[in-house]
């Protein structure tokens, strides 16, 4: 697989043998959403994870995300109700209580409501400062701690409150390698949470999750500040309508391309497989067409965290993009974009030179690193052949699982002949691994970028 499956972890995977067989079907990316549960239960998985890298001998990435700007309900007693009836909001005992006040200020006679990626809705009829009624359109239930969307309404709170301070330093502390940056509005936004995470002496890199209208407004500058970006199409859905998410998506892509950036397609996957074994007809075909636009990894939200079918879904998710990977040319379009920024600078003429030479050579890349840049700038061009990514840094590993095409292959030593080694025990294993009988290929590019030294060289034959 070049692109790679991200599995949101919670009730349905945190056991061990889940989380074994999502790493045998070939999960190396797992997120926690700190937006539900709390430190304990953040914990038990954080535990999980770990358990699992020394079962299988190897480095994860970890991705938290969190919580944001957004309204939440607060605690009571779920219950359910029906269509055209009256519910109460209110945080003074009569009604649902709301765990951000912000709600009462914001929500207007006549604003939509919406819960659960938009299947629930209700009409506000009426609003003082602290008492919102409102009507439902849909049936629904209301659960405790929900987040709730108002359309066309974005909460003005700051992007770091006390529950996100505490999730960012939950994370610094267990050493998640990426941060999820929920309802980032501008990059500012992004500045903040750097410079709070740098002041906790952690080294987290930041996805921008662009999930409302700011977002998709901002999008270069936010694409620019961040390491990445998630399309997070549930929120977005509910902020812009469903009919804007698959042009946003692409607009997206398209400009993570250009930029340079990794670019993760999230929610609503496979999002029948909370409930049924099999994906849809229309899921897969989402899903194809993600692979086609050139997404780096796609992100399985509630599927793999509360669905039935967690390993089902994993398992899926990796029959269509394998086959649709099959297929010759199946990303050349997200080419396009890549090519439209023109080759340019230093890096860029690189590593465009170096996709070139893999492609007419016909070999796999291996760079030596300890940045995730010349592999990244690689990837971008989508080669036809591997890229092996040897590095004695723990952290670029981690980094490097969310990177289109990206092999991680950890060795020990920076002495050009040992890394050859090592890449030739690493290919020969995944080959015989996956049960192909073919020889090794016949030629490598090997990289050599430790202190930018740009060496490149050609080994003939692996054998
Ligand atoms: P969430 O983000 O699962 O944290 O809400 C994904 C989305 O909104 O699509
Ligand atoms: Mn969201």
């Amino acid at each position: 697989m070049r692109v790679k499956i991200i599995a949101s972890i919670g009730p349905s995977s945190k056991s061990p043998e889940v989380l074994r067989e999502f790493y045998r079907i070939g999960v190396r990316c797992f997120r926690i959403n700190m937006a539900h549960g709390d430190q304990a239960f953040w914990s038990d998985i954080v535990k999980a994870i770990r358990d699992l890298e020394k079962v299988m001998g190897d480095r994860l990435c970890l991705i938290g995300d969190l919580p944001g700007p957004s309204i939440r309900l607060g605690e009571f007693k779920e219950f359910s109700f029906k269509k055209g009836s009256k519910v109460v909001f209110s945080n003074s005992g009569d009604g649902v209580p709301l765990r951000d006040k912000e709600f009462f200020e914001i929500a207007e006679e006549g604003d939509i409501i919406m819960l659960d990626d938009g299947r629930v809705m209700l009409e506000v009829i009426a609003s003082n400062w602290d008492r919102v009624e409102a009507i439902a359109i849909t049936d629904g239930v209301l659960k405790p701690g929900k987040g709730l969307t108002i359309k066309g309404k974005e909460p003005a709170s700051q992007i770091i409150r006390d529950r996100d301070f505490e999730a960012i330093r939950f994370s610094v502390e267990n050493k998640f390698t990426y941060l999820g940056i929920s309802h980032v509005r501008n990059a500012e936004d992004l500045r903040i949470v750097r410079e709070t995470i740098n002041k906790l002496g952690g080294r987290q890199r930041l996805l921008a999750k662009i999930e409302n209208a700011s977002a998709v407004k901002n999008i270069e500058q936010i694409v620019r500040s961040s390491d990445g970006v998630v399309i997070a199409r549930g929120d977005l859905g509910m902020n812009l309508g469903l009919e804007e998410v698959p042009i946003v998506q692409r607009k997206i892509l398209e400009i993570c391309h250009r930029l340079g950036k990794p670019a993760i397609v999230a929610t609503q996957i496979l999002e029948s497989m909370t409930s049924s074994p099999v994906p849809t007809r229309a899921e897969v075909n989402d899903l194809y067409v993600a692979v086609t636009q050139g997404a780096d990894a796609i992100m399985l939200t509630g599927e793999t965290a509360v669905g039935l079918y967690p390993v089902e879904a994993v398992r899926w998710a990796r029959k269509v993009i394998e086959r649709a990977e099959r297929e010759p040319g199946v990303t050349r379009d997200s080419l396009f974009s890549v090519m439209e920024r023109g080759v340019d600078s230093e890096r860029d003429r690189y590593s465009y030179g170096i996709y070139r030479l893999s492609e007419s050579l016909e070999a796999p890349l291996v760079i030596l690193d300890r940045e995730i840049d010349m592999a990244l700038a690689i990837s971008v061009y989508k080669p036809s052949h591997k890229i092996y990514l040897l590095t004695d840094e723990d952290d670029i590993y981690r980094q490097s699982h969310i990177l289109w095409g990206v092999e991680p292959v950890y060795i020990h030593s920076d002495n050009g002949i040992e890394a050859r080694e090592a890449v030739t025990k690493h290919i020969k294993e995944t080959l015989r691994k996956s049960g192909i009988e073919r020889t090794v290929y016949s030629r490598v590019i090997y990289v050599n970028n430790i202190e930018k030294k740009r060496k490149i060289e050609i080994f003939e034959s692996l054998e």
